[in-house]
């Protein structure tokens, strides 16, 4: 098949049909309300679409299907084997309208279309693939136990999980939550960001064709709203959420104050990228310190914010850096060409530019820094490096969500460990050394969910556990740890005599 080019996605976008609508126990519908909002693209700042602005009919109409669903046990009742075929189906379903869902990503959010083609969407794919394949293969436990009684342990569905999820890999990070919860068994309600809907609107019509029973799989979008009335519905058995950590803890509140429902939090990060002065390769360590920060735009909650050089290596290696930041001009999502797409939309994108005037007065810019008209009327930032000395400032400390990375020199093993630890984060980090000691003892200090040796952002596949420490949240994604958060567990015991 022959790679397509920038005006052949240009084409494929005029001709593209977006859905706007909820999808609710089986079918797509307006908000109850009427109400809608507009889907802006990133690109050029025009109109995509009109999308149903649910509220509180809406979400309860979907956690009542959800409910249903699982009380006729429609679809935790089927052998485990039945919804494996199920969920292989909708995969494949997904990778076989991998041009337009990747259309729908990359417009919707700006991601570059090399991206959205070969990660979001094949990523999202896979992610439902490993929880199918895994399902029939993982049973529960024959305890030991007294003579006369046979011990069970056993997990089970929970029940009603309801997935809020951000903008900044909108169909991955939902399957990172509907891909285990539906395995599992559940009835799953998604509620994505207002800023990118559109590919869970899309996926959840190939859900119903893939055969997934009505009510199993429901997609409310709208406003901060439906997130909020989800946490404090007091039929949703559990949230799982990924996105800030200031409305991950009002989603804790939120459950305290209803049913306590189980609550899953993947928030954000400031991860430290540690280069020791004995790092073995400064030009690969260089282009990865660059991806780290400017793949998807720095939108990245796993983004190496914090960049953590030895003064002695520093010259050396802030002039590859600056060299591979190139590699990262803003372009147009649609070309294949691109590697920087567009930032989210215009609130991101103020908050970007605030964060790198707040730098100006803190730090020294040493490259980018700017907003530029990569496509007329469209949200695009220079890739931006300062010099942030100690680490102090205030971009150095807090998430910016952008392209914008903070270098911070340090002259000790011991004090770049002191820095890279001092986050109200721990979302992931990594060191660069040659030295094997200094890569165990280092990787075993940094208090993060994910530490990377002598690489960044390596680790695709599903067996890794995904999540943070602190205030980066609680729970995993990915894996068979997924399987945890989605089930309870039950003691059955049985007396024999
Ligand atoms: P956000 O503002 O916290 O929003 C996340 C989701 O919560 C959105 O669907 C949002 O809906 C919804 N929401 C907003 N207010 C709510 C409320 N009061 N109650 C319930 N739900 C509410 O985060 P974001 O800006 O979308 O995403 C960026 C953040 O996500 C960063 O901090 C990043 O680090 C984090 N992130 C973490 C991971 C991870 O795995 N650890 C992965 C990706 C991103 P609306 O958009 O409709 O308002
Ligand atoms: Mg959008």
């Amino acid at each position: 098949m022959e790679k397509k080019t920038f005006s052949d996605w240009q084409q494929l976008a005029v001709q593209l049909k977006i859905e706007g609508r909820a999808f609710i126990d089986g079918t797509y519908r307006d908000a109850a309300s009427g109400r809608r909002f507009d889907c802006v693209s990133p690109i050029d700042g025009k109109v995509l679409a009109a999308i149903a602005d649910c509220g509180e009919a809406d979400v309860d109409a979907a956690v009542a299907a959800a409910r249903r669903a699982f009380d006729a046990q429609v679809w935790a009742g089927l052998n485990p084997r039945k919804r494996k075929a199920i969920l292989l189906r909708w995969a494949a379903l997904m990778r076989e309208h991998l041009d337009e869902l990747s259309l729908l990503e990359t417009l919707d959010a700006g991601k570059p279309i090399g991206d959205t083609t070969t990660v979001d969407v094949p990523g999202a794919a896979y992610c439902v693939e490993w929880f199918a394949e895994a399902i029939d293969k993982t049973g529960g436990e024959v305890v030991p136990a007294d003579h006369h009684l046979v011990g069970l342990v056993t997990r089970e569905p929970i029940g009603v999980v309801a997935a809020v999820v951000p903008w900044n890999f909108p169909i991955l990070m939902a399957s990172w939550k509907f891909g285990p919860a539906l395995a599992a068994g559940n009835s799953v309600v998604l509620k994505p960001s207002e800023k990118s809907p559109l590919t869970a609107i899309r996926v959840a019509q190939l859900a119903h064709e893939a055969g997934i029973p009505a009510g199993v799989f429901n997609v409310v979008p709208g406003g901060g709203e439906p997130g909020k009335l989800l946490a404090l519905h007091r039929d949703v058995d559990c949230i799982a959420f990924t996105g800030s950590a200031n409305v991950g803890k009002l989603i804790m509140q939120y459950a305290g104050q209803s049913n306590l429902k189980r609550v899953w939090l993947e928030l954000g990060g400031k991860s430290p990228n540690i280069v020791m002065p004995d790092c073995p390769d400064l030009d690969r360590a260089a282009n990865a310190a660059a991806s780290a920060i400017f793949y998807n735009m720095g939108e990245m909650c796993t983004a190496g914010s914090r960049l953590l050089v030895h003064r002695d290596i520093k010259d050396a290696f802030l002039e590859r850096l600056v060299a591979a930041a190139h590699a990262y001009t803003p372009g147009h999502p649609l070309d294949p060409h691109t590697s920087m797409g567009a930032i989210v939309d215009q609130t991101q994108l103020d908050r970007v530019l605030g964060y790198i005037e707040s730098g100006r007065s803190e730090a020294k810019l040493l490259l980018g820094g700017a907003r530029v008209n990569a496509i007329d009327g469209g949200f695009y930032v220079e890739p931006t490096i300062f010099d942030a000395g100690d680490g102090s400032a205030r971009i150095a400390r807090e998430e910016i969500f952008g392209p914008v990375l903070s270098v911070i020199t340090f002259d000790s093993v011991d004090e770049a460990v002191s820095i890279a630890n001092a986050s109200e984060y721990g979302l992931a980090a990594a060191v660069w050394t040659a030295n094997l000691t200094t890569a165990h003892d280092v990787a075993r200090r940094l208090r993060a969910g994910t530490v990377w040796v002598n690489c960044y952002d390596e680790g695709g596949d599903m067996n890794f556990p995904f999540g943070g420490y602190k205030q980066s949240g609680n729970g995993r994604d990915k894996s068979l740890h997924a399987l945890e958060k989605y089930t309870e567990l039950k003691s059955t015991l049985v007396r024999l005599r």
